[in-house]
């Protein structure tokens, strides 16, 4: 391939400069002319492009969010849309495309490959809801960010004797609830892969704790589940008699500094896509992280995977946190 292209399409998350940054260099370092799309698949559609070389990518590996800019773009997801952007990628010489994102990203990045544009997709997304995938990039700094805001709260919710009910992200995994409710020690936690029961669930596990002399309370919810927060404080400070506050965290959680370990992905995973994918001419790909090691899949076949929640871990969150 002599062009390439790459994007960053969906939700933002921490450490998509790291990965763009590794896929530029790459294809410099390869002989390879890159073309930085913006806003996703909105720039490929209406030909948004920078001509990214060594020295575009300086000073972002450390930086949050994406400074190709992301967006949800309707118009790519029909067939119009589409055509418009293959005819814009024909124009550019694009021979291949590395897609930074979620689901829907790696959506049209499927349609794309089809109608003969290779693409690649790199997972990033904050929400780790990426089946074929243990890891995605954003999920660390996320879990870290959210680590570090409940124990602010934490402070103020201790020395009043309350309980406060956090919201976190997560619309459809509960991947972020779950490890952040661990690391702060939250005594209940509500996540969309697990039934539960607000009265015996939430309210009796409090009693439970009250009983054994705790007198502060954290309960982390994820946005999923579908419940008010703040309706769900009243409920708890009407059963338990403890004064209760709601917290919903929102997007503070998408920002900040990537941290190592997304530093340390989003590099692998970029430098994956251009050398052992796109310079193959191997498309219709996204990179993928299982047990510690970069493969990669079939873009359709991941998308048709399923990954599930280690019920083990919320058994032991359960144990532990009372
Ligand atoms: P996140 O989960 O982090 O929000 P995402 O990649 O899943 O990331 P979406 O908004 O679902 O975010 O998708 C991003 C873009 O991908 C959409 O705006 C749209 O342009 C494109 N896209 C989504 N679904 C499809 C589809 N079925 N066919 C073609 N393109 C799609």
């Amino acid at each position: 391939m002599k062009t390439i292209a790459v994007l960053t399409s969906g939700g933002d998350a921490p450490g998509m400069n790291a990965a763009v940054r590794a896929v530029v260099r790459t294809a410099c370092e390869n002989g390879i002319r890159v073309l930085g799309v913006i806003r996703g698949y909105h720039g490929l559609i209406n030909g948004d492009f920078v001509e990214m070389d060594l020295r575009s990518v300086s000073d972002i590996i450390h930086r949050g969010g994406t400074k190709l800019y992301s967006a949800r773009s309707t118009e790519f997801a029909t067939e119009e849309g589409m055509q418009k952007a293959i005819r814009t990628c024909k124009e550019h010489g694009i021979e291949g495309v590395v897609v930074i994102g979620g689901d829907g990203s790696f959506r049209g990045a499927r349609d794309l490959s089809e109608r003969g544009i290779p693409c690649v997709g790199i997972p990033g997304t904050i929400d780790n809801d990426i089946a074929c995938c243990d890891y995605t990039i954003g999920y660390d700094t996320c879990l870290n960010t959210i680590m570090e805001c409940v124990d602010r709260v934490r402070d103020t919710t201790e020395s009043h004797d309350r309980c406060t009910v956090v919201e976190v992200m997560g619309r459809r995994a509960g991947y972020l609830a779950l490890n952040a409710g661990i690391a702060v020690g939250a005594t209940a936690i509500l996540i969309p892969e697990i039934e539960f029961d607000i009265q015996k669930d939430v309210i009796e596990r409090m009693k439970r704790t009250q009983l054994a002399n705790k007198k502060h309370f954290l309960i982390v919810v994820a946005e999923g589940v579908g419940v008010d927060v703040t309706e769900l404080s009243k409920q708890i400070e009407a059963a338990t008699g403890v004064e209760t506050r709601a917290c919903i965290l929102g997007h503070i959680q998408r920002g900040g500094t990537p941290t190592v370990q997304d530093r340390v992905m989003a590099t692998r995973m970029g430098h994956y896509a251009v050398k052992e994918l796109l310079m193959k001419n191997i498309g219709n790909r996204v990179v993928a992280t299982q047990k510690g090691e970069i493969v990669d899949f079939d873009i359709f076949e991941a998308l048709n995977m399923k990954k599930s929640i280690d019920k083990d871990l919320y058994q032991i969150a359960m144990e532990v946190s009372i």
